[in-house]
């Protein structure tokens, strides 16, 4: 049974790449990294009932497990080239496994990165990733690198994804639910930031915890503009200003980029984002200190609370 339903992942995922010696069925996978390449390497679980609501199409779940994880190494600006994916599932439900590898497939096909093994095991629903991407040597987008005058930049809009937790089940804001399950990984848009920007974090947990971190590893603080932060028309049409703006700020799982840079390369980030689909939005700058602050409407600042998601928090 177990090997049935790794012979229809295997299936249902083939990608045919050159760098792939020995790929699914044996005891470990063989693969040739180029000359001259970093290995950016990258691991994200999802569990039922924490990182998807229960009743999550398993199409939905594939895909989104493959994207957190290829968002991952668009925020190092590495190019996706291999994955491995680990099943524990309640049982061997076989429509579930071919939802969740045409999931996975459908993002995995256009970025063309090849399942190379993984691991099935019975439990309480989990799925685990692992993805393996290329970088020039020496240019990961590392968090550690952003410096006092630079601006602050955020890719697409925020807050979509955490106010389409909220709209699940009522029958409205389809858009918004879609942003949840089907996350779209900058992966252009990162590696088109590689040499310019100083410093990148994908929006997993929400912009002030993410651009919280970037801070802390740089050493720098940021001050932030709620009136600046992209929003979707999807958003605005249905949720009120002051909730658009907490969505923003704190909600997770978007997935976008927000990086750091020179002011002088601000205007061509912005037309190469814009030609890559999602656009970018300068939100604020870096400046000595510590922690995210925000902009009231008076224009004074005050540290922004973290809200963001923690997996441990009391
Ligand atoms: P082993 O006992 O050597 O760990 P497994 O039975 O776990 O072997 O796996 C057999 C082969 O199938 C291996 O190549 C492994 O990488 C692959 N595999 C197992 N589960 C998955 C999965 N969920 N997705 C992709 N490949 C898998
Ligand atoms: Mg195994």
């Amino acid at each position: 049974m177990e090997f049935d339903l790794i012979e229809r992942v295997r299936d249902l995922t083939a990608q045919a790449r050159d760098d792939v010696l020995t790929g699914i069925g044996d005891d470990a996978a063989v693969l040739t990294v180029p000359a001259g390449r970093e290995l950016a390497v990258a691991m994200d679980t999802l569990v039922a009932g924490v990182h998807f609501p229960p009743g999550t199409r398993a199409f939905d779940i594939g895909w989104k497990a493959l994207a957190v994880n290829l968002s991952d190494l668009a925020a190092m600006g590495a190019v996706p080239a291999w994955a491995l994916l680990s099943m524990t599932l309640p049982d061997a439900d076989c429509a579930f496994v071919e939802g969740l590898a045409e999931g996975f497939a459908a993002l995995a096909a256009p970025h063309r990165v090849a399942l190379v093994g993984g691991d099935t095991t019975r439990g309480p629903l989990s799925i685990t990733v692992a993805v393996h991407g290329f970088l020039p040597s020496g240019q990961g987008l590392l968090r550690s690198g952003a410096n006092v005058g630079d601006v602050v930049m955020v890719t697409g809009t925020l807050g979509d994804a955490a106010a389409g937790l909220r709209c699940i089940g009522t029958g409205r804001g389809d858009d918004l639910v879609a942003r949840l399950d089907r996350p779209t990984p900058r992966v252009a848009a990162g590696g088109a930031l590689r040499g310019v920007a100083t410093a990148c974090i994908d929006v997993s947990d929400g912009l002030v915890a993410d651009l919280g971190h970037i801070c802390r590893a740089s050493g720098v603080a940021a001050e932030l503009d709620p009136a600046l932060l992209p929003r979707s028309e999807a958003l605005r049409a249905m949720f009120a200003d002051n909730d658009t703006t907490a969505f923003a700020l704190t909600g997770g799982d978007d997935y976008e980029l927000c990086f750091t840079l020179p002011s002088q390369h601000v205007a061509d980030v912005s037309a190469e984002m814009a030609r890559l689909g999602c656009g970018a939005t300068r939100i604020g700058r870096i400046v000595a200190g510590q922690g995210v602050r925000l902009a009231d409407t008076a224009g004074q600042w005050h540290a922004a609370a973290v809200g963001g998601w923690d997996h441990f928090a009391p």
